[in-house]
């Protein structure tokens, strides 16, 4: 129910509240769960990539905890057969955007987070050094929700205030041959025509 005297009672409300970055790189609207997956940047680095990423666990399923229990080494391997594989992974992304555009922080900014592996961009590697990373909960050929990439443009929007951002990349475009996401589901075009000065 939307009371408007109740401002931030519902989800409704707080989408149309000011999304912010605090000084110590924590979004004001995230659900904040901390995953220990994450250290210092190196010396010096500025943060000029985000790297888009999709996942979901198990995979094409939505709406579960899986994803954050990876993050936060919490994830049972008897829960599920592709679990085993994947639950002594030390994983972790700065953001999550789930299916209905809800937020969920585990890392600070200014943290490195781990969500690259290994990988380059523009002959740079280690991009975990120099990135942010944003899941979107998604399978590679399933279309993302509407409610996503209106989040993920109002971040990058709040992100670029703070960071000086020379490129929105997809985890594949950083590690081809070895990731696919968020994969062939994911509209760029979109996005951009989201983050054109004429939308906001
Ligand atoms: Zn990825």
């Amino acid at each position: 129910m939307s009371d408007p005297a109740f401002p931030g009672a519902t989800g409704l409300s707080a989408t149309r509240r000011q999304l912010a970055l605090d000084e110590r790189g924590f979004a004001n609207l995230a659900r904040q769960v901390r995953s220990p997956n994450h250290d210092p940047r190196p010396a010096g680095t500025a943060v000029s990539l985000l790297v888009v990423h999709g996942i979901s666990l198990p995979p094409g399923e939505y709406g579960g905890d899986g994803i954050t229990r990876l993050f936060t080494n919490r994830l049972d391997p008897r829960a599920h057969p592709y679990y085993a594989a994947i639950a002594g992974m030390k994983v972790s992304a700065h953001f999550l955007i789930r299916r209905d555009g809800e937020l969920i922080q585990f890392v600070g900014c200014f943290e490195r987070a781990w969500h690259a592996g290994a990988s380059a961009w523009k002959g740079r590697e280690r991009c975990n050094d120099f990135s942010i990373g944003i899941e979107l909960e998604g399978a590679d050929d399933v279309a993302y929700a509407a409610a996503q990439y209106t989040m993920l443009a109002r971040l990058i929007r709040v992100l670029r205030r703070t960071f000086p951002i020379d490129d929105i990349v997809g985890h594949a475009d950083i590690a081809p041959g070895r990731k696919t996401d968020p994969g062939p589901a994911f509209d760029w075009a979109r996005l951009r025509r989201l983050l054109a000065p004429r939308a906001r």
